[in-house]
């Protein structure tokens, strides 16, 4: 075991793991939930597939070449392929291991944060968004924009599905880079004194979707 930083305790065999990067990527996820002391998080790298879905509760066979890992922020425990394991096992390069970490410590960060409610479109949208924007710097010309008065682009209470990373990365960059970080913070703060999904979606729709209404992504 090694610690990265006070809390943030690493296992691997891999000869590709570089600390310092990883820390600076994880810098990333603390920087945009501005956490700063949190509680003790236990990262697990494994090279094997077997391992990893041991870890997952998954039998060989049921592990697609996408799955990469998960984490249980429930116990702030994230469990991912190696470098060297996202190379033999996935259908990715190795360099994107750092990006995946980073993605799941900010689901510990939502997690920790203790919102009422898991609004997957922003719990997806802002891991996708430190990952591909602020670490991967992805670029999003020519892929499909969302469309802020169409309800199901930025319905917060939509379920899991393919639409849901494209979508999230789309909401939340908009929001940044038109409202700022804080006034997404601000709205989730708020939602902890509400009780019925009706009143945090009017409050959405209050201090995030209707400021937005008329901007597009730059
Ligand atoms: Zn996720």
């Amino acid at each position: 075991m090694i610690e990265i930083e006070k809390n943030i305790w690493i296992k691997h065999n891999s000869k590709e793991v570089d600390l310092k990067v990883l820390f600076n990527c994880f810098k990333k996820a603390e920087e945009f939930y501005d956490i700063k002391d949190y509680s003790e998080t236990r990262i697990f790298l494994v090279n094997k597939k077997e391992d990893l879905g041991f870890l997952m509760n998954k039998k060989k066979e049921e592990m697609s070449v996408w799955m990469m890992g998960r984490c249980l922020p429930e116990i702030n425990m994230i469990v991912a392929y190696s470098p060297e394991g996202i190379e033999e096992n996935t259908n990715r390069q190795k360099f994107v291991f750092r990006g995946i970490l980073t993605y799941e410590l900010a689901h510990i960060f939502y997690h920790t944060r203790k919102y009422k409610k898991n609004l997957h479109l922003l719990n997806e949208g802002i891991s996708s968004y430190i990952q591909n924007i602020l670490i991967n710097k992805m670029d999003l010309t020519g892929k499909q924009d969302i469309d802020i008065d169409n309800p199901e682009d930025t319905d917060i209470f939509q379920s899991f599905s393919k639409e849901i990373y494209r979508r999230g990365i789309f909401l939340i960059k908009r929001i940044v880079d038109n409202l700022g970080k804080d006034v997404l913070f601000e709205f989730l703060e708020k939602t902890k004194n509400l009780e019925s999904d009706d009143e945090i979606r009017e409050l959405f729709k209050d201090i995030i979707l209707k400021n937005l209404q008329g901007d597009k992504i730059q």
